[in-house]
């Protein structure tokens, strides 16, 4: 049974039950995950809260030392770091190696914090007055992490939250909480003081309990869109932060100028990258026009038969295994729900796969979606590549804009006046430009829109700043002193 880890100790859990983390490849028990409980977590808050004033007063040029310590660890375990991912989540060590880089590239912006956190300053706002705006750590917050990506969800937290001051509890996934225990580990050995980053392994009983203990000033949560809002009404109707992210359904739009063997290329990685199994992954390529709709149809197909599905860690992999076998089920499920709707079964994904050991689909391609049926307006969470057309961009973007979901949307085009128009005009906050995956970087910020995101104040970059501080205004007044000057 995996351990806590409170006040720089690695302890057991109060648990009575617990989750098992498995490899979705093999369907072998990798490790048994702790289900906490709320005495666990008033554990973990006890000491964050303990931990917080001197690490407050620590100046921040000292409080990222650490981190830039942990940067070094983390790029010698960067390999280590990446198979765990591919051991308890199954994406590809290519994909799993891309997180893990994504996850280093938050230590390094949070680096950054004493240019980030910088305040303000206006003197004279009245004769002889000077105001000041500073930037001041809270207190202890905590993140809730999804099961898609183990190593780099949760950096998009605790990195800024610590380095500007606060104390901090993740809770990991309990389906995949390996990885973040190892760089845990290395935050250990990174030297940051007991107590100022805590891990309490658990469920609801866990999330429920950090939405509303009292001594916890904020709530950054990554999950599916039921429990964001959860969270959301849970964490703010105690009076706290929330940043909340949810679930998503993501359009492509292809018009007829797109250079289309680059488009159905770059549109279909990101339909079955990760096995469909991310936030930002296309769902639904809209084509303009049935010119354009008929050669993707063409260039898809054959690129869906070109994937290899397998075991992560194959270096032949394209793609590999879904979380689960209820996560395989659901989405078989959705693949023969949208058949009865109308939909056009033209690669069957759920083929060929009965004998793998693991929660294998291949990629499945249906043609003929209607903005109507169900695996049109729901999350798939899973490589199933929807085919769709519309008379022109103005009905694509109605299409989009739909959607009560928010989170990306891309555009594959050579025309610029195009592109403008869309990004402009489309109500997701994440937009490509001829990119699949258009994952903003740690110095960007992170969210979406709509049911994709609960708050305002989004993920990592300068809004973690405003998330992770409070804004202290100070006036002065000094009477002039005609000794002195
Ligand atoms: P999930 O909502 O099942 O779980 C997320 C977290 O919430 C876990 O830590 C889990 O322990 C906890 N949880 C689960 N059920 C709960 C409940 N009833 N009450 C309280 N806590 C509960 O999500 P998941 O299946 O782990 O992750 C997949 C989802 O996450 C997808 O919908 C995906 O789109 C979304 N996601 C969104 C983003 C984004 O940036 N918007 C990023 C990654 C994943």
């Amino acid at each position: 049974m995996i351990k806590n880890y409170l006040g720089g100790q690695w302890v057991d859990s109060h648990a009575t039950e617990s989750a098992e983390v498995i490899n979705p490849a093999t369907a072998e028990v990798i490790g048994h995950c702790p289900l906490g409980t709320a005495e666990d977590v008033d554990a973990a808050v006890a000491a964050a809260s303990a931990a917080f004033q001197s690490w407050r007063e620590t100046p921040v040029v000292d409080r990222v030392q650490p981190m830039f310590r942990l940067k070094a660890l983390l790029e010698d375990a960067h390999e280590d770091l990446a198979r765990q991912v591919t051991l308890e989540h199954g994406k590809t060590l290519v994909e799993a190696r891309g997180s893990v880089r994504r996850g280093i590239q938050m230590v390094e912006t949070a680096c950054a914090m004493p240019s980030l956190m910088m305040g303000q300053i206006l003197e004279d706002i009245a004769p002889g007055i000077d105001s000041q705006a500073v930037r001041r750590p809270m207190g202890v917050f905590a993140c809730i992490a999804p099961f898609n990506f183990p190593a780099m969800v949760p950096m998009w937290f605790w990195p800024f939250a610590i380095a500007a001051g606060n104390t901090f509890v993740i809770k990991p996934s309990e389906r995949v909480p390996l990885t973040q225990l190892k760089i845990v580990e290395l935050a250990e050995q990174a030297g940051f003081p007991p107590g100022v980053l805590n891990v309490v392994h658990g469920g609801k009983t866990v999330v429920d309990r950090l939405c509303t203990h009292p001594d916890i000033k904020g709530v950054s949560f990554v999950g599916s869109t039921p429990v964001a809002k959860h969270v959301y009404t849970t964490a703010g109707g105690a009076g706290k932060r929330v940043q909340s992210l949810g679930g998503a359904k993501n359009f492509m739009v292809v018009m007829p100028d797109a250079v289309l063997d680059k488009t159905a290329a770059t549109a279909v990685e990101s339909i079955i990258g990760c096995a469909g199994e991310r936030c930002l992954a296309g769902s639904v390529i809209i084509s303009i026009g049935e010119e354009t709709r008929a050669q993707m149809e063409t260039l898809v197909v054959d690129q869906a038969r070109r994937t290899t599905v397998g075991d992560g860690l194959a270096p032949e992999t394209d793609m590999g295994p879904l979380i689960s076998q209820a996560s395989k089920d659901r989405v078989k499920g959705m693949i023969a729900r949208a058949i009865d709707d109308g939909a056009e079964l033209l690669v069957d994904g759920r083929e060929g796969v009965d004998d793998m050991p693991g929660y294998f689909l291949k990629p499945t391609v249906l043609g003929n979606i209607q903005p109507q049926m169900e695996i049109a307006q729901e999350e798939v969470f899973g490589p199933v590549i929807l085919l769709a057309a519309a008379d022109d961009l103005h009905q694509a973007v109605d299409w989009i804009n739909s959607s009560p979901y928010g989170n990306t949307t891309t555009l594959f085009t050579t025309n610029g006046a195009a592109a403008r128009q869309f990004c402009y005009h489309v109500d997701p906050t994440m937009v490509g430009i001829n990119i699949g995956v258009p994952a903003p970087m740690a110095f960007f910020s992170f969210g979406g829109a709509k049911q994709s995101f609960f708050g305002d104040v989004k993920a990592h970059g300068r809004a973690s700043v405003d998330f992770y501080t409070d804004s202290v205004v100070t006036i002065h007044r000094w009477i002039k002193d005609a000794s002195i000057w």
